[in-house]
């Protein structure tokens, strides 16, 4: 698809798959990608949207479910390609996994300074109350907005069903409902009602004017471990234990509470002392993990595993999947998970002076 329009801002559109542009298999009865040129022929209104608009398909289109390192390195790569091109890029995906890919995006496009808008529907565009159709044709507009000729959005974000999310503070909440999305631990974006109201406080702005500089290497020697009242050794030995593993994402009770018992202290040290980086991250979906608030945390600290602070489970793994992949050390990996690479973790004044 080409809409060009003289001296208006001017998108990519990429398409990577998704219900958005699904179809309904009339013999199964079951969602099936379909053609992006059958998705555009269902919103006539984007000739009206005041920006020039180019699009770029993922062949075939992809379930997001089925998404991963290889994809997100496709999407970098399209975005690289095409960064002096274009005002902004608005990336069409599946629910399902949106909220994992646009922390991984977070993190791979360093210096970004121009929108990447990730959006999708949870009704197929072609079918009649579709959430689609309100979703593209905003999420353009925000991928599209400037002021004073610099973009208003220079982050990786999610828009969906009126707000507008930051990427890697996403999780998607809902499997029915149209607001799939909530970022629990940062505050929206902007909200579009009549018109787009911007919190432009909480924008992230880059800091550098550097140019971009897109990462393409991932690892992913990473596990989840979410804990549960009951959880045995052989459990927890067994994912420590995997071979090569590299980083944990350890999914703990509250504010970043586990048991106390001394097989389970004992495993997590020993893990830490051989290189493994153990991040702590709550289980509650709003909140914070605060290891110094509770003997129980306490403990956690003292064997040395490291705070997710108020991380979501997406972005702590796909953080750690970056780090790793540049290669650093468990120690250097552990320092940049105690810091904010990119508004992704609120660290809280005191962690560095402990008062
Ligand atoms: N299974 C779909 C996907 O994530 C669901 C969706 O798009 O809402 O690709």
């Amino acid at each position: 698809m080409n809409i060009r329009k003289e001296d208006k801002p001017s998108i990519l559109l990429i398409y990577t798959g998704g219900t958005i542009g699904m179809i309904k298999n009339p013999e199964t009865g079951t969602l099936e990608a379909f053609n992006f040129q059958h998705l555009l022929e269902h919103v006539p209104e984007l000739q009206d949207v005041k920006c020039s608009i180019s699009s770029i398909q993922f062949d075939p289109p992809m379930d997001s479910s089925a998404m991963g390192p290889e994809s997100w390195q496709k999407i970098v790569r399209i975005i690289a390609e095409n960064y002096s091109t274009y005002d902004g890029f608005v990336v069409l995906h599946g629910t399902d996994t949106m909220a994992f890919t646009a922390s991984a995006l977070s993190f791979m496009l360093e210096n970004l300074n121009k929108p990447v808008i990730l959006t999708g529907s949870q009704v197929p565009i072609g079918m009649l109350r579709t959430d689609g159709k309100e979703n593209l044709i905003t999420a353009i507009e925000i991928a599209a907005a400037k002021e004073n000729d610099i973009p208003v959005v220079p982050e990786v974000c999610i828009f969906f069903e009126n707000d507008l999310l930051r990427g890697n503070r996403s999780s998607k909440i809902n499997a029915d409902y149209f607001n799939a999305f909530q970022s629990y631990n940062y505050p929206v974006l902007a909200h579009a009602g009549i018109s787009i109201n911007y919190d432009t406080a909480q924008i992230y702005r880059p800091v550098s004017r550097k140019p971009l500089k897109p990462h393409y290497k991932l690892d992913c020697h990473i596990a989840i471990l979410k804990l549960f009242p009951g959880i045995s050794p052989q459990v927890v030995e067994s994912i420590l234990n995997i071979p090569d593993l590299k980083g944990v994402v350890m999914e703990t009770f509250g504010s970043g509470n586990a048991p106390s018992e001394e097989w389970f202290l004992n495993m997590l040290k020993e893990a830490v002392d051989r290189g493994l980086v153990i991040v702590n991250v709550t289980q509650c979906h709003a909140g914070s993990v605060e290891m110094h608030r509770y003997e129980t945390g306490y403990k956690l600290l003292e064997a040395g595993v490291a705070s997710g602070f108020d991380s979501t489970t997406e972005c702590a793994v796909t953080k750690l999947m970056f780090l790793f992949g540049q290669g650093l050390t468990p120690e250097e990996v552990k320092e940049h998970i105690h810091c904010s690479l990119i508004g992704e973790v609120t660290v809280p004044e005191n962690f560095y002076t402990g008062n």
